[in-house]
């Protein structure tokens, strides 16, 4: 499950104002393309052209927010690391509410601090697109059209090969991979 942490990253753009807004439903939309993941230097994405629409629904004391994801961007074969567009399709939610941020809450809520009338949406919206990227990209599979960066696997293969752990016999051997420092 996503959690909300590192929401302070400010982009202006990326910020819905809270105070002053009504009890009911308020549509914002966003659009993400590469700038947006130039902030985040663990991003796994560096290229995208996305879409998202944020149906924020407020109530007396929790706030839901929908996130709905759709556009493409470009991830890596599994197989090969060949760059190919994926297509995003998603939707997440998470809810919003005043408190304590420092006490335990579930993980798709996010507690603001009393008073705060900003909500910078980047660091969740960031943890939601990462999560739209498929477990097993081997793009080969599903599209004839997509041919596997030969080269590159042949490469792979070779490394992954040379570099398999060796068979031990010796107990010397044995000891010399045992790390006594506990870092
Ligand atoms: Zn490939």
């Amino acid at each position: 499950m996503p959690s909300f942490l590192g929401v302070k990253m400010t982009k202006k753009q990326f910020v819905i104002r809270l105070s002053g807004l009504e009890v009911g439903k308020h549509l914002y939309e966003f659009k993400v393309d590469d700038t947006f993941f130039e902030s985040f230097d663990d991003s796994v994405i560096a290229h995208a052209n996305l879409k998202v629409e944020v149906i924020l629904l407020k109530h007396n004391s929790i706030t839901t927010l929908t996130f709905v994801i759709d556009g493409t961007l470009q991830s890596v074969c599994d197989r090969c690391t060949a760059p190919f567009d994926i297509e995003i399709h998603a939707t997440e939610e998470m809810h919003l509410r005043y408190g304590n941020p420092d006490e335990p809450h579930p993980d798709n809520v996010l507690v603001l601090p009393n008073g705060e009338n900003e909500l910078d949406i980047s660091a969740p919206l960031h943890e939601f697109i990462t999560l739209a990227i498929p477990a097993r990209k081997v793009p080969c599979e599903e599209d004839s059209t997509f041919v596997c960066d030969n080269e590159t696997l042949n490469k792979l293969n070779h490394i992954s090969i040379s570099e398999a752990p060796k068979k031990v016999d010796s107990p010397w051997e044995k000891l010399k991979n045992i790390n006594f420092n506990d870092n």
